[in-house]
C-alpha cells in the first residue's frame, strides 16, 4: 500500500512541533512527512522585539531547520507557499508544487493595518527576522545621522510605536533598555530621545489586571517611555504620524513608526478558499478544517473560541504549541486508519509579558500574579522550556536566556 504524503506549511511554533512529534511517533515505512518554509530556519517569533529593539542578535532567535528536524526522515522543502488547491489535494509553492493526502497548515500571521493611510508604506511591523533586523538597523541609523547633519532632525530621535498590546509593550520595554546604549555610542542625550506608545483603548495591555498595568507603566514610564492612551493613528507619514485624542488631532515629527497594533491569519488561509471568520480557520474541536477531513490548521491560522469567555483564544505560541500535540496525535491516527480523532482542550498556563530583559509582569496558574524579578525567571523559563521540548537540552544550552540575574 502507498504510504500517505503528509505535508507541513510553516515551520513556526505549530508546525515545527508538529513536525518534530510526527518525526519521533511514525516510522519512515507509515508515511512521507515534508516540511515547507520560506527560511531554512525556524525563528522564535515570541523573541522577535527583542531582535528589532538591538538586545539580542538574530543568531539566537533563529535555529536552523536541519539542526531539529531529522532529514533522513523529513523532506524539508524551502519554498513560499502561494496556496492550497484542497479539490486537487496539491499546495502551489512559489517553485513548483506538492500532493499531500494530510495538510498541517501553519503559516502563521500578518500584520493588520486596518486601512489606516500611509501604514503599509511608511511603518515598520515586527513580523519575522528581517523585519526585525530592518527596525534595528534603522533606528541606529538614525542615531548615527543626528549628528552629521546641520541642522538637527528631532524626528530621527522620536520612535513612535503604535499599539499598546502585548507585543508593543513588550517591544517598548526592550527599546527602553537599549536607548541609553545607544544615546551612549552616539553622543546624543538621552533626554532628547522620545519613546511613544500610541494605543486606542483608555489603557495598555487591555485584558490584563489593572494592577499589573500600573505595574508595567511605572515602570516604563520610569525610563522614559510616554503613553498616549485613547487615542487612534489617523495617518503614517514619510517623516510624521497623525493621532486624534479627544477631538484633536496631534502630529509627531517622526522617522521610525513601528505597527504593533494587529494581526490576521496569513492571507494564504483566504486565498485558498477555506471558510473564514476573521481571516481564520474556526476549527473543529480535533483541529481539522471544516468540511475537509484532511486538512489540520493551528496557531494563528485557527480560530477556536473560548467557551467561558464566548471569545476567541488570543493568538499566541502557548497555544499553538499545545494544537501541535493534538494535531501531531490526530494525524498518526490518520495515517494509522483510526477515524475516532482526539479533541483539543486548550489549557491556559497564563500569560507574562517582559518589559525588557530585566522587569516582567504576568499572571499564572490560578490567577497569581508575579511582577519585576519573579515575573522576568519564569518568562526565561517559559522560553527555555520551549527550546527544551523543541530540541532537548543541546538546543536549550545553546540558546537558552540564563541571564537571571542581570
Ligand atoms: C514580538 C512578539 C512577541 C510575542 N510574544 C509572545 C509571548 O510572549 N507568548 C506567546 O504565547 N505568544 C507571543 N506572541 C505570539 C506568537 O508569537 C504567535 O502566536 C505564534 O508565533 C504563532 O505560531 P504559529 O506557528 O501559528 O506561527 P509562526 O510562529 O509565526 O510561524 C509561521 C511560520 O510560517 C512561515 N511562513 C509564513 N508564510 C509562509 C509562506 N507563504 N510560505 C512558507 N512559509 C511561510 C514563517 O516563516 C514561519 O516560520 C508574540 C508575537 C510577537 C510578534
Amino acid at each position: 500500500m502507498r504510504k500517505p504524503n503528509i505535508v507541513i506549511l510553516g515551520a513556526g511554533y505549530g508546525g515545527m512541533m508538529t513536525t518534530v512529534k510526527l518525526q519521533k511517533s511514525l516510522g519512515i515505512n507509515e508515511a512521507t512527512i515534508t516540511l515547507v518554509n520560506k527560511n531554512n530556519y525556524h525563528y522564535q517569533t515570541t523573541w522577535l522585539h527583542e531582535n528589532a529593539a538591538g538586545t539580542l542578535h538574530h543568531d539566537r532567535t533563529r535555529i536552523p531547520i536541519k539542526e531539529v528536524v531529522n532529514t533522513n526522515k523529513i523532506n524539508f522543502v524551502r519554498d513560499t507557499v502561494v496556496k492550497v488547491k484542497t479539490d486537487e489535494k496539491k499546495v502551489k509553492l512559489q517553485h513548483g508544487e506538492l500532493t499531500y493526502d494530510i495538510l498541517v497548515v501553519a503559516l502563521g500571521f500578518e500584520a493588520a493595518t486596518f486601512g489606516i493611510p500611509g501604514l503599509i508604506e511608511n511603518a515598520f511591523t515586527i513580523g519575522n527576522i528581517n523585519n526585525a533586523r530592518v527596525i534595528r538597523e534603522h533606528i541606529e541609523y538614525n542615531f548615527a545621522m543626528y549628528h552629521n547633519e546641520q541642522e538637527k532632525n528631532q524626528a530621527r530621535l522620536n520612535i513612535v510605536v503604535g499599539g499598546g498590546g502585548f507585543t508593543g509593550v513588550e517591544f517598548i520595554g526592550e527599546l527602553a533598555n537599549r536607548i541609553p546604549e545607544l544615546c551612549k555610542e552616539y553622543d546624543i542625550d538621552k533626554n532628547l530621545v522620545r519613546i511613544i506608545n500610541v494605543e486606542s483603548s483608555p489603557t495598555v495591555l487591555p485584558g490584563f489586571d489593572p494592577q499589573l498595568v500600573e505595574y508595567a507603566m511605572n515602570s516604563l514610564e520610569s525610563r522614559g517611555v510616554e503613553f498616549v492612551t485613547g487615542a487612534m493613528l489617523k495617518e503614517c507619514k514619510p517623516e510624521s504620524i497623525v493621532y486624534e485624542k479627544d477631538g484633536k488631532q496631534v502630529e509627531v515629527p517622526t522617522l521610525t513608526t513601528v505597527w504593533a497594533a494587529g494581526v490576521r491569519a496569513n492571507t494564504v488561509v483566504e486565498k485558498s478558499g477555506f471558510v473564514t471568520n476573521r481571516g481564520k480557520v474556526e476549527v473543529q474541536k480535533d483541529m481539522r478544517a471544516p468540511g475537509y477531513n484532511d486538512v489540520f490548521v493551528l496557531g494563528d491560522c485557527a480560530l477556536i473560541t473560548n467557551p467561558e469567555s464566548g471569545h476567541p483564544y488570543p493568538p499566541t505560541a502557548q497555544i499553538a504549541i499545545q494544537e501541535s500535540q493534538t494535531v501531531a496525535q490526530n494525524v498518526k491516527k490518520l495515517v494509522q486508519g483510526t477515524q475516532e480523532l482526539k479533541h483539543f482542550e486548550p489549557k491556559i498556563l497564563g500569560t507574562v509579558a517582559s518589559l525588557g530583559h530585566n522587569d516582567a509582569i504576568g499572571v499564572i496558574l490560578n490567577e497569581r500574579k508575579l511582577f519585576g524579578f519573579k515575573a522576568t525567571v519564569m518568562k526565561k523559563m517559559i522560553d527555555n522550556r520551549y527550546l527544551l521540548k523543541l530540541g532537548g537540552l543541546s538546543l536549550l544550552m545553546r540558546k537558552g536566556k540564563f541571564n537571571i540575574f542581570y
